[in-house]
């Protein structure tokens, strides 16, 4: 068992750590402020490949796994989350399931923009009335000659509305299965495509700067050719895709949860009360101690995650495991940094006013803590 990362792994972790600290740091409190995304940045990530990390170099990827998109995930959420969920929705929601189910021909045609950064696709799962349940997913999708034409609506949709978001996959029931249950497909649905509307972002809590939309589709036509994989296999496919994002997740919430250390050590050293800097006092020391613990274990979780799916083995269990830990103990590490900046921690100038906002959806998005935990149970038999 190794857990040292090797020489280009640890390459790849230190050109991200100074482009997060070069180039993101600078700009990303006023992106926050303003509720704008970082186009400027997105274009420099895909100038670096970061989009292509985990994809064959046949279609224009790094060569990489999943597990290096994780180490760069884990350094860009060490200095914001907005940009770090916006690389993980564009490869792990966005191209991995053109990349994964596609045809060679919705590969090619899909594949170089989505891996060079150039554009950005959604993954339309949630809608408004249906998350956690989503087998009960509503919107409908019915072949009408050589045409799909989409009816229903999806909720909070990360990237799909950007300047450079090209496409969404959908999720949709095609019809019923012979034991009455309903059959789900997913269908790529172009940028533009008449009767698909991308509502004004939502005001959130935080992520701030990423991009998210409700959307809906009103009699919305795509050819027959813009089914994903085959027809009827749209629930095996975004289970596989969660399977994996949660891994992504928990690096972006082990990012975070450093990214609080990181800042807590700064301004405990700097700041003064009592006649000394408050990182003498050992109760301050104790919380980030427990900080640094709490982000050391969760990144283990993922690593160990990563490690079985890389090696073709079960890893339903151990990345849910990650996802749950490492969102829980980053709202932790949240929290307590918050603290030990005062008054300050509460004025968002401070990052760690922004960590502590980004940490919530963590408990959340791709699986809430208490969808993880029904995972963890059924895996061990209940
Ligand atoms: C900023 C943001 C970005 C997102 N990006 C995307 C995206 O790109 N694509 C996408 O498809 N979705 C996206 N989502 C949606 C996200 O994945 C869902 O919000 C999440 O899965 C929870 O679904 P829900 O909000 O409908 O909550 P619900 O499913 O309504 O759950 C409400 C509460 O009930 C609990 N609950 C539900 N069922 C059970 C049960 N059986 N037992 C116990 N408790 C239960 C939940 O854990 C939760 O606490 C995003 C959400 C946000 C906020």
């Amino acid at each position: 068992m190794d857990f040292r990362l090797t020489e280009e792994q640890e390459a790849l972790r230190e050109s991200v750590r100074d482009f997060a600290r070069e180039v993101v740091a600078p700009v990303i409190a006023e992106h926050y402020e303003k509720h704008t995304f970082p186009y400027e940045v997105v274009r420099q990530m895909g100038k670096m490949g970061l989009f292509g990390l985990p994809f064959a170099e046949e279609y224009g990827g790094m060569g990489g796994n999943y597990f290096t998109l994780c180490l760069a995930l884990e350094e860009l959420a060490r200095v914001d989350s907005s940009v770090a969920i916006t690389l993980e929705a564009a490869i792990s929601l966005g191209a991995m399931p053109i990349y994964r189910f596609g045809t060679e021909e919705q590969k090619a045609q899909w594949l170089p923009k989505l891996i060079s950064g150039e554009a950005l696709a959604g993954f339309g799962l949630t809608e408004p009335g249906v998350g956690s349940d989503a087998g009960g997913t509503q919107t409908r999708a019915v072949l009408d000659g050589d045409e799909w034409v989409i009816n229903g609506s999806k909720a909070f949709i990360t990237n799909s509305g950007t300047d450079i978001t090209t496409l969404v996959t959908v999720t949709a029931v095609t019809g019923t299965r012979p034991d009455g249950s309903k059959e789900l497909s997913t269908i790529i649905v172009p940028s533009g495509t008449p009767g698909f509307t991308v509502a004004p972002g939502y005001s959130k809590v935080g992520w701030n700067a990423s991009d998210t939309h409700e959307l809906t589709f009103d009699d919305c036509r795509v050819p027959a050719g813009n089914l994903l994989g085959e027809r009827g296999r749209g629930f095996a496919q975004f289970l596989r895709i969660l399977d994996e994002g949660r891994i992504a997740i928990a690096a972006l919430a082990v990012g975070l949860a450093q990214g609080c250390v990181d800042e807590s050590l700064k301004y405990a050293r700097e700041r003064h009360a009592f006649g000394q800097p408050i990182g003498n006092y050992q109760a301050i020391q104790f919380k980030i101690a427990d900080m640094e613990m709490r982000a050391h274990t969760a990144r283990l979780a993922y690593y160990d995650a990563a490690a079985r799916m890389l090696a073709g083995e079960p890893f339903k269990r151990q990345a849910a495991i990650a996802k749950l830990h490492a969102s829980t103990i980053a709202v932790d590490n949240a929290r307590e940094a918050t603290q030990i900046h005062g008054g300050y921690g509460f004025m968002n100038e401070y990052p760690v006013a922004r960590f502590w906002r980004d940490s919530k959806i963590l408990e959340i998005g791709e699986g809430t803590s208490e969808v993880q935990r029904m995972i963890i149970a059924r895996d061990l038999g209940l």
